[in-house]
């Protein structure tokens, strides 16, 4: 709002009394006295409601300057105690800065980070500070600041290396401990205290002041007058619309006004509405309550007493101003920290500081981002008082937080947001943790705000409301800031350190405790449940604390009393949890096998059970550390191991993962989604670490102190499979058991899962502490993992893999061992593959795939052995050795009961029966045995004597079975299924099991010496894999051949089903075609020996052929004839700005616009494309009449859109779906007469005046008398041959008569943006200058992709420029002649003098092109009255003549001075063509003068010449050889030399294109002193108009620069242009242009052609014609725009070192330029394919379409 700021005159009483103030007098009055806080207040109170607060408006610069003069400058004179202009920069001088920077990043601005030396995530540094420092050459993150947070460059805490860059790296000869109030007299120091003590009293007092009406003690004003405010305040409920209308409605204000009071109401968290007397504002502020009432709590609104805004407003200036002053030296910027701090009388947390913070949430967000700068810029950059601040922050910390949670205002507005700038300082955080007890308080405060508990106390968040909901997520910044206290693990332990972290781990474990069993679920059984429970609280608890669980192990991990202690804590909790475990739970006792255990009856499947044990889990961790750290050998005596009972510890974890394996066989189906996506977290990479995976440790660690078989016995009653496998004729199971199928069903499934979770206990070995492995073992193993599945991309990676607290997966220092990069193309992204000597550690069973990936995984290394001869069994890889305390695990392997359990699988699947047993349970079975031989084989390699190996397996899968009795081995059962036909899937695994136990009985026979048998599968095999190699190119040959087919008869089957539609019409049509069909075609040879030539009398006649072409729709031929059917391409027309020299020529008023002719400069053009599909017009038109019903019947169904606006008459090509919105007719190539004696260039001038004069004065007769005034000209009498009253016969067939109309009028309509209208004049104007554009825009592309002018082009736009030629040479037919000869006349009159046409323009002002392309095209309607055997060519090629001159003419008044260039020695041929030159240019000297300046060289003038007119040439062979269909000379096919020759022989030139003049001079001379003297010449070349000079180059777009936060830094630097200074949200780079807007807001929307629409969609109406290109910089995606209603993302060209685009910026890789991606972009919009690439995009994903791309 910067309205009525000057209409307030400042009142002459008041001028007066500022006039007299001497800021020198009133310093030197305070210095004397002894009350400096009453003094200054009282000038306070005088002055402050003088200079503030007198209108409407709150803060014009004139207020500001008045505080300046009045209030500021005696308050420095005071403080440097003499001028402050001499006084403050002596201080400056004085001034040692300290070595952080501290830069303050403003919103959208680039930081920094080092993935290899940040201490945390959340050290950054600016970008000039990064770009000084050694981390650019680092692995390093690249984000965008939310705004807040400064840089941290010069922060030793921050960096492990490298703190400083080269700016900030410190003098070694200053000493840093120095005080800074060393430099500081004593004086000075005392004032300065002082005047900060006053100024910021005042400042807390004002900004802490609560009443309306009333002012703090001292500063109430001498007069009081009735002005009030009416103050609307921000809050986070109220929406933006809500707001605007509401004040509409209240203070009864314009739309626009109210938007601008909505968005400072939010910028600055409030705004007067209104400013009056008392009531007025009481008024507003009621109808405001009321109108928001309604739906939740009213907007805030208060009547202020104008003297309070007033003070407020200043001692927000206050607050700026000390900012400002501190700045000058250290040693202020100290004075204030203390002045601050220092405690008030009230006491403990009294001081300044103290009460700013704890008014925090009562305060507007404009006050609150002031004062947070201070501290910001004090504070926290005075090491000595961060710390003190530090601790009186962690002092209020449960205050400021509950403020917070109860306050509505996002994080960033509070000042709890600055916890982050203390707590992740290493040294502060340890200080706070053992001074302050922060860790307790921070959670202490957190369980005190979560209150929903149940009767055991834990939480429950089942029927929580939104607002606590809203409250809840809240709550979560306290666990950020717990995690800020834990990010970096002390190095050093003192002893009140550990009683600290201990005492607040007692506390963490309380807030566990009270997870510890939440949101247990009950299976539902019979009917469904009603309603889904919450879940997601629990979760996203879970989900936040998984990483302080993870740093509270870590801290653990660094100290072994710390571990011992904790261990002991965390058992006691558990224990605590578990009191009652074995309550109400009957006892019974299991036996199998010869072995029983006691334990008691349960069933996951009837009672309740949680997915949450975050108790157990810890402890699970813990106990990894004992033995990672070997505590649990060195200290058992400390460990309460006796303590633990292992049936207990595995018993909820085990329930937890039954529960899983019982959702996954479909028990739990009626218990709803609820439960799924429970299941899916618990094994989600987010939350698995500190879930599933530790679940999983606590059943090893349970199972390592327990009988394998009694650990076994409980898994199997667990899973409710204990009857099966325990009765004594189990394996005769499909005798009995075949009662219910789904049951037989369940218990299949439950028994693979089961079997599954054995493989997991024994074989998950490579976490360090359970197996014998390195830290990075693990990751490389998932990764590998991975890449098993398919070669994947880094992101893919990274969202695969677990991140730690830093952001970090570890993935960057292992990846190279396990995978190999590979770049990406054009297209795509970069992939890593896994290495193929990994492909051997590959494990099926994998503890983290899911079933799909297992599956996938299965299939890709299955067929990358087939690949490689290989056989296909997959056999479990060789594991690491347990660690010493999980050793025993290895034993389940060969445990009875296992044993028992195996064989009985086994016996099922050799008497298979109905489906008692699965495939994939004895894949399992197999995969087990498998394990258990490699682990005897292992041991057996690594003992140096086999006698010692207690681990024998062979021997006891040879025993036979126990019951029921003697049944076979599990060897013997082995062998039996080796040969089973039914089983030929397995038989590979089979066969590598028998093997691999040969080779073990081997080793055993064998005495050690003996080298080991190798196991690998033999050679023999590798032909006949070779062979099955080549079958399967073979069949995969064969597929693609068979989907070929299918797709051909789909599209067949297509075109079938429309004709089938249109029957009649398809009927119709092959009678007329039967009878034309039967004749061949007929090439012609390419050319005669003759030269080719493409224009004039000798042009070269093809010989007759007749076209035929093939409609797309009806699939019948046609032959294209002028009197035949008409056959139509479809095309899209469009607008365009591709070429444009000028893009600040604002967009032409299409009602009268005259599109005659075309400024060089090319700023608005008409294209033309097709993608060449042909139909009949009278298919097309059916098609599209049945496009335009299914349209309407859809939009009325369901308001869906699509990607095409069929009222527009736009549609998709039917073949291949591009987006068209006309068609163009084909026409028949137009057969010049053959010459016979033609006139010269002197004879055809006289005659054509004449026939012109003729014209006129017939033209003139068909006007209505009243309009033309009396001429007194002399009635021209025509010549004899030329009757300008003949009316010509049409040539055209009624169909292709209407096509005419039809492009025609789209022309039109699309080029002028007007309704069709098909009377209108212009309609041929606009053809004819499309065909131009687009011949231009072709020409251009070939140049620019280096691409010869013949030969190159697709069919589809040779078709498209032969039609366009065509079509424009006919269109004068469907035209009113007479307006067609009128263009003629005036086109002509441009080149030949008329007066009778007015205003012709200037040569300058006109494109050759255009001009050669539209006088050609019109020439035919005078033509078609001349009888007199004057041939059509020999008019073209004067006509052309004609124009090359003018154009030469063009070029050397636009050439430019010369430039300074070694004079170029030139071969004797060229030396004409210079002269030449010379001679052409002096006679343009002579006609323009002094304007054109002298030049010498003729070398340079012929360059100019030569190279400034090729284009033109280029085209018009183009535009003729289109026209005519005269084939090229092999020479243009090519990029070859000589061009220049043979391009002008082609069109019939002479090579020295001055000859053109020098030939004619006589008929020239008149001419060209005509265009000379046209007035518009002088003015254009003195600098009055557009001056473009040729040849124009190509456009490019703009160029970006290769690193990629240069992007981010121009925009965070780039403010909204409507919104006076504020930072733009969304600011969006015109890559056409250049220009930077400000983009998805409010601010910025316009008004266009009766819409509102955002900022690009505005930018592209002037600069792109309709279509834009942008780049969104914060997002880092480019944006197409097409109109107001298309629109698609596409990938930028910037890519990360992986190959990768980075749409978001969410994973802050570096990005780089890629220059190919960027070309292709470009090439996209230089062939004016943006919109079809919508419209592609948006076919392919339908919510494109939905999105409001206007508002952009
Ligand atoms: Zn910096
Ligand atoms: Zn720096
Ligand atoms: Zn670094
Ligand atoms: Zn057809
Ligand atoms: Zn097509
Ligand atoms: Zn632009
Ligand atoms: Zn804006």
């Amino acid at each position: 709002m910067a309205a009525a700021e000057s209409d307030r005159e400042v009142p002459s009483a008041l001028c007066t009394e500022f006039l007299n103030f001497s800021v020198k007098d009133t310093a030197s009055k305070w210095l004397q006295v002894t009350d400096l806080y009453k003094e200054v207040y009282h000038h306070l109170a005088r002055y402050v409601p003088k200079i503030y607060c007198l209108g409407p408006n709150l803060n014009p610069q004139s207020e500001d300057l008045l505080a300046q003069m009045l209030l500021q400058a005696p308050l420095e004179w005071y403080l440097c105690g003499e001028d402050p202009s001499t006084g403050l920069a002596k201080l400056e001088q004085n001034n040692q800065p300290s070595q952080l920077c501290g830069h303050v990043f403003k919103v959208g601005e680039p930081t920094y980070s080092c993935r290899e030396c940040a201490a945390d995530p959340t050290c950054v540094l600016c970008m000039q500070c990064f770009l000084g420092s050694v981390h650019k050459e680092h692995r390093y993150r690249m984000t965008t600041s939310g705004g807040g947070g400064f840089c941290d460059c010069g922060d030793t805490e921050a960096w492990k290396k490298g703190p400083y860059c080269q700016k900030h790296e410190p003098n070694i000869s200053d000493s840093c401990q120095e005080d800074p109030l060393a430099h500081l007299s004593t004086d000075m120091i005392a004032r300065c205290y002082n005047v900060f003590s006053v100024v910021l009293k005042y400042a807390v007092d004002m900004l802490t002041w609560d009443k309306e009406d009333e002012l703090p003690l001292g500063l109430e004003p001498p007069d009081r007058s009735d002005t009030y405010y009416c103050m609307l305040f921000n809050d986070e409920v109220h929406t933006y619309e809500q707001v605007i209308y509401t004040l509409q409605k209240a203070v009864n204000c314009t739309q626009k006004e109210a938007v601008s009071f909505a968005t400072t109401v939010d910028r600055d968290g409030r705004k007067s509405v209104r400013f009056g007397d008392f009531a007025f504002c009481e008024l507003a502020k009621s109808v405001i309550v009321r109108n928001t009432s309604r739906q939740s709590k009213p907007l805030r609104v208060q009547v202020m007493h104008s003297s309070v805004v007033a003070h407020q407003c200043f001692a927000l200036k206050a607050l700026h101003w000390l900012g400002h002053v501190i700045g000058y030296s250290d040693a202020l910027r100290r004075i204030l920290c203390q002045v601050g701090l220092e405690r008030g009388p009230e006491g403990e947390n009294s001081s300044l500081v103290d009460t700013l913070m704890l008014c925090d949430s009562k305060m507007w967000k404009g006050a609150r981002n002031v004062y947070h700068q201070l501290f910001m810029s004090s504070l926290l950059m005075d090491l000595k008082y961060k710390k003190l601040f530090a601790i009186q922050f962690a002092k209020n910390y449960e205050r400021l937080q509950s403020d917070y949670v109860k306050d509505d205002h996002d994080r960033e507005f509070s000042v709890t947001d600055l916890s982050v700038q203390m707590f992740t300082v290493p040294s502060l955080a340890r200080m706070l943790i053992t001074e302050e007890n922060l860790m307790t308080t921070i959670i202490r405060t957190f369980v005190d705000h979560l209150r929903h508990r149940d009767l055991q106390g834990r939480f429950q968040f089942e029927r929580y409301t939104a607002q606590q909901a809203f409250k809840f997520r809240r709550v979560q910044s306290l666990i950020g800031d717990l995690k800020y206290v834990l990010i970096s693990r002390p190095t050093e332990w003192s002893d009140q350190l550990r009683e600290k972290f201990l005492e607040g781990l007692d506390t963490f474990l309380e807030l566990l405790k009270c997870m510890q069993g939440m949101d247990p679920v009950v299976r539902q059984v019979g009917q469904h449940i009603e309603m889904e429970p919450e879940w997601e609280a629990a979760f996203t608890l879970q989900m936040k604390l998984t990483h302080i669980i993870s740093m509270i192990q870590e801290w653990c991990a660094t100290d072994e009393r710390v571990l011992i202690e904790a261990y002991k804590k965390c058992l006691t909790a558990l224990t605590h949890c578990h009191s009652g475990f074995a309550d109400g739970e009957q006892p019974i006792t299991l036996s199998m096998c010869g072995h029983s255990v006691d334990t008691i009856r349960y069933c996951v499947s009837q009672e309740k059970v949680s997915i949450h044990l975050p108790v157990s889990r810890l402890l699970a961790g813990l106990h990894v550390l004992l033995s990672k750290m070997e505590v649990a050998y060195r200290f058992p005596e400390q460990l309460p191991l006796s303590e633990l009972s292992p049936p207990m510890l595995i018993e909820h974890p085990l329930r937890c993962l039954v529960l899983c394996a019982q959702v996954h066989t479909g028990m739990w189906r009626r218990n709803g989604f609820s439960l799924v996506n429970q299941i899916y977290y618990y094994h989600n990479v987010k939350c698995r670490v500190e879930m599933f995976d530790k679940d999983l440790i606590m059943l090893q660690a349970g199972a390592s102190m327990m009988d394998p078989n009694h650990f076994l016995m409980i898994v199997l009653s667990r899973f409710e499979l204990y009857h099966i496998f325990s009765s004594a004729d189990c394996r005769k199971r499909y005798n009995r058991e075949n009662a219910n199928k789904d049951v037989v069903q369940q218990n299949n499934t439950l028994t693979e899962e089961m079997l599954h979770l054995i493989m997991m206990v024994v074989g998950e070995r490579f976490e360090a502490g359970i197996g014998q492995v390195e830290g990075c073992d693990e990751i490389k193993r998932e990764i590998l993992h991975q890449l098993c599945i398919r070669p994947m991309a880094h992101s893919e990676l990274v969202k695969a893999l677990p991140e730690n607290e830093n952001k970090e997966t570890g993935m960057e220092r292992v990846i190279d061992c396990v995978a190999s990069f590979k770049k990406p193309g054009v297209t795509g992204r970069g992939l890593y593959e896994l290495r193929p000597e990994c492909a051997k550690q590959f494990n099926l069973y994998f503890h983290h795939y899911s079933r799909a990936d297992q599956s996938k995984a299965e299939e890709a290394q299955r067929k990358l052995k087939r690949q490689n001869g290989e056989d296909t069994a997959l056999p479990p890889p060789v594991l690491p050795p347990f660690c010493p305390l999980f050793a025993s695990l290895v034993n389940i392997l060969q445990c009875d009961v296992l044993l028992g359990m195996l064989g009985a699988v086994l016996q099922w699947a050799v008497e298979p029966s109905a489906g008692h047993w699965s495939e994939s349970m004895l894949q399992r079975v197999l995969h087990l045995i498998g394990m258990a031989l490699l682990e005897e084989q292992q041991q057996l390699e690594n003992s140096s004597e086999d006698n010692d190996v207690y681990f024998n397996f062979t021997l006891k899968m040879s025993r036979p079975g126990e019951a029921p009795s003697n049944t076979a081995s599990v060897l013997a059962l082995l062998e039996n299924l080796q040969n089973a036909p039914h089983l030929e899937v397995h038989e590979g695994m089979i066969r590598w099991l028998l093997k691999t136990v040969a080779g073990i009985k081997m080793m055993r026979e064998r005495s050690a010496s003996t080298s080991t048998v190798t196991t690998s599968g033999s050679r023999g095999q590798e032909e006949t894999a070779c062979d099955k190699d080549k079958e399967e190119r073979k069949r995969k040959a064969e597929m693609a051949r068979l989907r070929r087919e299918k797709v051909m008869a789909q599209m067949s089957e297509m075109q079938r089903h429309f004709i089938n539609e249109n029957k009649e019409l398809f009927q119709q049509s092959l009678e007329e075609l039967d009878a034309s069909t039967s004749t061949s075609l007929e090439h012609s040879p390419v050319s005669s020996d003759a030269a080719l030539a493409c224009v004039g009398p000798r042009r070269s006649r093809p010989r007759e052929k007749r076209q035929v072409v093939t409609c797309i729709l009806c699939q019948e031929e046609q032959e294209i004839r002028a009197d035949g059917k008409a056959m139509v391409l479809a095309a899209f027309v469009q607008r365009s700005t591709v070429m444009s020299k000028n893009r600040t020529r604002p967009p032409h008023d299409p009602k009268h616009y005259d599109p005659l002719f075309m400024h060089p400069d090319l700023s608005f053009g008409t294209h033309t494309g097709s993608c060449g599909h042909i139909m009949h017009s009278h298919c097309w038109q059916r098609y599209f009449e049945a496009v335009q019903a299914k349209e309407q019947r859809r939009q009325q169904r369901l308001r869906v859109h699509t990607s095409y606006d069929v009222g527009n008459g736009e549609f998709l090509c039917p073949l291949c779906e591009c987006l068209s919105n006309t068609v163009i007719p084909l026409l028949p190539r137009t057969m010049g007469s053959s010459s016979c004696e033609q006139p010269g260039l002197g004879q055809w001038l006289k005659t054509s005046g004449q026939q012109i004069k003729a014209m006129h004065s017939a033209h003139r007769k068909l006007q209505p008398v009243s309009t033309v005034e009396e001429t007194v000209e002399e009635e021209c009498p025509a010549p004899e041959v030329f009757t300008v009253d003949y009316i010509p016969t049409n040539p055209y067939s009624s169909t292709i008569k209407e096509m005419l109309a039809t492009f025609g009028t789209a022309t039109y309509k699309v080029g002028l943006k007007v309704h069709p209208n098909e009377q209108d004049p212009r309609i041929p104007i606009m053809c004819w200058s499309s065909c131009a554009y687009t011949i231009q825009s072709i020409e251009r592309l070939l140049v620019d992709e280096k691409k010869p002018l013949f030969g190159s082009l697709p069919c589809r736009q040779d078709d498209c420029l032969s039609s366009l030629a065509r079509f424009g040479s006919a269109c004068w037919t469907a035209a009113c002649q007479p307006t067609v000869q009128g263009h003629f006349i005036r086109l002509l009159a441009a080149l030949i003098p008329d007066p009778q046409v007015e205003a012709s323009p200037c040569i300058l002002d006109v494109d050759m092109l255009h001009l050669l392309v539209s006088v050609v095209l019109s020439y035919g309607s005078v033509h078609s009255q001349d009888s007199s055997g004057l041939s059509v060519d020999a008019v073209q090629l004067h006509l052309f003549h004609l124009i090359t001159v003018a154009h030469m003419v063009q070029i050397l008044l636009t050439s430019g001075p010369e430039e300074v260039t070694m004079e170029q020695e030139s071969g004797e041929a060229e030396r004409g063509e210079e002269e030449g030159a010379c001679r052409l240019y002096n006679t343009l000297r002579t006609h323009v003068g002094s304007s054109l300046p002298e030049v010498g060289s003729g070398w340079h003038l012929w360059r100019c010449v030569k190279t400034g007119i090729l284009p033109y040439l280029r085209g018009a062979a183009l535009f003729f050889h289109h026209l005519h269909g005269v084939p090229a000379p092999p020479e243009l096919h090519a990029l070859c030399p000589g061009q220049w020759e043979v391009l002008c022989g082609y069109l019939s030139l002479p090579s020295n294109l001055l000859q053109l003049f020098h030939g004619q001079q006589e008929l020239l001379e008149p001419l060209l002193h005509g265009w000379c003297t046209h007035p518009g010449i002088q003015q254009t070349l003195q600098g009055g108009g557009v001056l473009v000079s040729f040849p124009r180059e190509s456009n490019s777009l703009v160029d970006l620069p290769d690193d990629y936060s240069a992007l981010i830094n121009q925009a965070s630097s780039f403010t909204c242009p409507k919104s006076g200074g504020d930072k733009s949200r969304a600011p969006t780079l015109c890559l056409v242009c250049g220009s930077m807007l400000c983009s998805q807001s409010y601010c910025c929307q316009t008004e266009l052609e009766g819409e509102d629409v955002g900022a690009c969609t505005a930018h592209t109406f002037a600069c792109g014609a309709g279509v834009g290109i942008f780049l969104r910089v914060r997002e880092s995606q480019v944006l197409f725009l097409a109109g107001k209603t298309k629109g698609c993302f596409y990938a930028p060209p910037y890519l990360d070192d992986y190959g990768e685009t980075d749409q978001g910026l969410r994973r802050g890789n570096p990005l780089h330029l890629c220059h190919e991606r960027y070309r292709k972009i470009q090439k996209l919009w230089r062939q004016h394919n943006i919109t079809e690439e919508i419209g592609h995009a948006q076919e392919a994903n339908q919510t494109l379409v939905g999105i409001d791309w206007q508002h952009l």
